[in-house]
């Protein structure tokens, strides 16, 4: 009869088939009659299944969160972009409100026109929009013109804006003043300077 412990050291290679055919019959044989080494013959056949489909499953696991952190790292990805996005629109191309400090204003009379050139000087670039300002309805339902908003604002200066986008230069024509009324409204962060008739050709603080 074979002994327990050689039995026993050759399990594993009897479970992987590389015990000679002779040595097989005996274990085989030996398995059969003894509950102890045919215990562990199933201890040592069944775990490596287990070990490998464990394996499997911490794998897939591990993709499955690699998936959810990769997801969660595109979108952090994508709302960094909009963010950035965001940022670099309004900085660059939307701008915010100049202030007053920020921004050299100087009024002149060329001719029949009246201009207004203003120069921002805190290193920003200037941007100004201008729009006109409609009064009330008339009686042929038509809202006139009555002046017009110049609304500076600085963006962060930018290689796709030209050369110079520190100074701005309005005109319009003295008799829209004196005979149209208008007013031109220079619209900053925190004031609105308004020049009509009776102050476009005053000298401006
Ligand atoms: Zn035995």
């Amino acid at each position: 009869m074979t002994k327990c412990h050689i039995v026993q050291d050759l399990l594993p290679h009897y479970i992987d088939g590389l015990v000679s055919a002779e040595t097989e019959t005996d274990i085989d044989r030996h398995l059969q009659e003894c509950d102890a080494c045919r215990t562990l013959h199933a201890k040592l056949s069944v775990p490596i299944e287990n070990a490998a489909s464990q394996t499997d499953k911490k794998e897939i696991d591990f993709l499955k969160k690699v998936r959810k952190k990769t997801v969660k790292k595109m979108l952090a990805g994508f709302a960094v972009i909009v963010l950035i996005f965001a940022s670099l629109t309004y900085f660059l191309a939307i701008g915010s409100p100049v202030s007053k400090e920020d921004l050299v204003f100087t009024t002149y009379v060329v001719g029949d026109d009246w201009r207004i050139d203003l120069e921002l000087t805190n290193d920003k670039a200037l941007l100004v929009r201008t729009e006109p300002i409609y009064g009330e309805k008339n009686s042929s339902g038509v809202r006139p013109v009555v002046g017009f908003l110049v609304k500076p604002y600085q963006v962060l200066p930018s290689p796709i804006l030209e050369a110079d986008n520190k100074s701005f230069m309005f005109g319009s024509p003295i008799k829209s003043f004196t005979e149209l009324d208008h007013k031109v409204v220079l619209r900053l962060g925190n004031d609105d300077i308004v020049f009509t008739s009776d102050n476009y050709d005053k000298p401006q603080p």
